[in-house]
């Protein structure tokens, strides 16, 4: 099954796709990830993006497109994979869309985690008061935009998705273990 987790940064996709993984075997795609690493490696890559990221700017597409395509060739996806943090825009969705039609794929389910930004805003706070700053765009300054972002670029694919008939909807806000059942849930209805 292949899987979209949807929804402003700091829902929880990461949480919940990591659980999908352990439980179900489907690799965690996360573009954020990916390229966080490259940071860190001090590729070409990561120095191309770093400055993006810290300012909670998207990359281009073209790059978030080509690492995932790289990404998804390998044989562990072969049975899904659960796409983290992408797409973000309706061009992505659209190159992802092309790129699973091409190995006879699809996506099956967009799973859309609903989170109040004031709810997200708090979550930041929690993190920096338990950890510090463990990420240069995990501040709250930096999510003010980051929603800025998500809402004028990412928001639009709810209605892409909306007319392909693949969202469930998820409270966001409930407890995680709630969240994985309701997921869960969606996923075993789909079955
Ligand atoms: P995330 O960990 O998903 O919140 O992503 C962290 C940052 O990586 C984002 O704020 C963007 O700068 C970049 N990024 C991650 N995924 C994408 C994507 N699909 N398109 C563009 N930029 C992305």
């Amino acid at each position: 099954m292949n899987l979209v987790l949807f929804g402003p940064p700091g829902a929880g996709k990461g949480t919940q796709a990591r659980i999908l993984t352990e439980k179900r075997g489907w690799p965690q795609l996360s573009t954020g990830d990916m390229l966080r690493a490259a940071v860190k490696a001090g590729s070409t890559l990561g120095k191309k993006v770093e400055a993006l990221l810290t300012k909670g700017e998207l990359v281009p597409d073209e790059i978030v497109i080509d690492i995932i395509a790289e990404r998804y060739d390998r044989p562990d996806c072969a049975k899904g994979a659960v796409f983290d943090g992408f797409p973000r825009t309706i061009p992505q969705a659209e190159a992802l869309d092309a790129m699973l039609a091409a190995r006879a794929k699809k996506i099956d389910l967009v799973l859309e985690l609903k989170v109040d930004d004031a709810v997200l805003l708090q979550r930041v706070e929690q993190r920096i008061k338990e950890g510090g700053i463990l990420r240069s765009d995990d501040t709250p300054e930096t999510l003010a935009h980051r929603l800025d972002v998500y809402y004028s670029n990412t928001a639009p694919l709810l209605d892409y998705y909306g007319r392909q008939g693949k969202i469930v909807t998820v409270d966001g806000m409930a407890p995680i273990a709630d969240v994985t059942r309701a997921i869960a849930a969606a996923l075993d209805a789909k079955r």
